[in-house]
């Protein structure tokens, strides 16, 4: 069985949402459909918690209502029948009834998820009907009775294996399985999601528990490009990646994959395929385990980066304190991206700065340290393997003109990163292109 995500402009009119039906059933092949929430929809909902934490109820029944309005309007153009209609509009009215109860009770975090997981809630509904109404043996199966995260935020495989089965059955004479990408629950059971952009994680979260064939990602470009096409210009797509390079890619800003959508298909060995909803028949992306020996694939950008840097002298010939520094940004919950050492200095990019004050604090315990924020990562991905000589050179080449802060090579075989300022970005993005990829 392959596992198919379509994200928000994939499904964001009923135009689009009638395509993916077509595209989902035409084949007669059983299925599992994976949908975000129609394109725009997590923004609104996300601007309606906002009115509720700042007690704007009528701002958020404003918001609400504009959605009801719309969503009418999607329903009248995506179904036939009147029974389908008043069905479906029956299910968008609970909902946002649901939405306007919210005001009478107190705001925290937690109502915040549950209104941000509508979105799915309604594409989904409004998707499985439409199935429905063409004749083909379609059914929802909720999100929220198997896709679960531990306290650690990580997919609780096993509790995803055992409930799943449960719900998609082979012999059950269901033709596409419809489920919600994006929402699950937590450790305490409460509704959660898998942060913005999380549909594709769930695709493959689902894809590695059902042993699936392929996971596609089926979205509004043919594939992964060789750089950021909202930046850069005449960028090409890649065919084949394999899963490192993906995962690097994600990770580094690539928008088309979710940062970790990679690593859960990779650990199952299945093989993910990249598609534009719409041009069905451009070949797209395949991700798989087979490496493309000496080739430089593609370039990806990360935004809001901080450098922290380290000098002391203490460092000198002395051991443990590398470890001294790991240990703040660990108790502080905070990943390091890239990272350069000297023997009398470190310097270190996060990109989150939640508890920026206090690690910095604790970190002139040990030395001289200064901070440069709106930097930049740009990460070259390819096969990079130390020993194959004047790929690094040839990317070095490009940036001759522009200030870099850090460079990382040979943490891994895959990629070559560059810190610089967020300013400079497009001309390295640009320069990077014209030199690795023009023919
Ligand atoms: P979806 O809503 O289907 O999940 P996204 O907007 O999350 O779609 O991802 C697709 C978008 O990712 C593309 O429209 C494109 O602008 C952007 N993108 C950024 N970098 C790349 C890249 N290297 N290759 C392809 N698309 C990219
Ligand atoms: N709807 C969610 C978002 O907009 C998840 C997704 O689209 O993947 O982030
Ligand atoms: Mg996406």
């Amino acid at each position: 069985m392959k596992v198919l995500k379509f994200g928000g402009t994939s499904v964001g009119s009923p135009q689009r949402m009638k395509d993916v039906c077509r595209l989902v059933s035409e084949d007669g092949e059983q299925k599992v459909v994976v949908l975000s929430a129609m394109s725009g929809t997590t923004n609104t909902l996300i601007e309606i918690t906002k009115c509720y934490h700042t007690g704007d109820r009528a701002g958020a029944f404003a918001i609400i209502e504009r959605m009801r309005d719309m969503y009418s309007l999607h329903i009248s153009n995506l179904y036939s029948t009147t029974a389908y209609k008043q069905n479906v509009q029956k299910y968008i009215d609970d909902r946002f009834d649901f939405l306007k109860s919210f005001a009478e009770q107190p705001f925290t975090l937690v109502e915040e998820k549950e209104i941000i997981a509508q979105g799915e809630l309604l594409s989904t509904f409004m998707a499985t009907c439409c199935l429905s109404e063409a004749g083909y043996r379609a059914a929802l199966i909720p999100a929220l009775d198997f896709m679960k995260i531990d306290e650690n935020g990580e997919p609780d495989m096993e509790f995803i294996c055992n409930n799943i089965v449960k719900h998609i059955d082979p012999e059950s004479g269901i033709q596409i399985f419809v489920t919600q990408g994006f929402i699950c629950r937590n450790a305490e059971g409460l509704i959660d999601n898998l942060q913005r952009g999380g549909s594709d994680y769930t695709a493959s979260i689902i894809g590695a528990a059902i042993k699936a064939d392929e996971i596609q990602i089926w979205t509004d470009i043919d594939g992964m490009h060789n750089n950021d096409p909202r930046i850069v210009n005449k960028t090409q797509p890649v065919r084949h990646l394999l899963f490192e390079e993906a995962a690097e890619l994600a990770y580094f800003g690539a928008k088309i994959l979710h940062p970790t959508c990679v690593q859960p298909a990779k650990a199952a060995g299945i093989p993910v395929r990249l598609l534009n909803t719409m041009q069905p028949d451009a070949p797209g992306t395949l991700i798989n385990s087979e490496a493309e020996p000496g080739k430089i694939k593609a370039v990806a950008a990360k935004d809001n980066i901080t450098a922290i840097s380290i000098q002391s002298s203490r460092m000198l010939l002395a051991y443990g304190f590398l470890r001294r520094i790991f240990e703040i940004f660990e108790n502080h919950k905070t990943s390091i991206d890239m990272i350069c050492t000297s023997e009398v200095g470190v310097s270190m990019s996060i990109d989150s700065t939640h508890d920026l004050d206090r690690i910095l604090n604790e970190l002139r315990e040990l030395g001289t340290v200064s901070v440069e924020t709106d930097m930049c990562i740009v990460c070259v991905v390819g096969d990079m393997k130390w020993n194959n000589v004047g790929f690094e050179s040839k990317a070095l080449d490009a940036l001759s003109d522009i200030p870099v802060h850090m460079i990382s090579y040979g943490g891994s075989s895959y990629n070559i990163s560059f810190l610089i300022k967020e300013e400079d970005k497009k001309r390295a993005l640009q320069r990077l292109s014209n030199n690795l990829f023009k023919k």
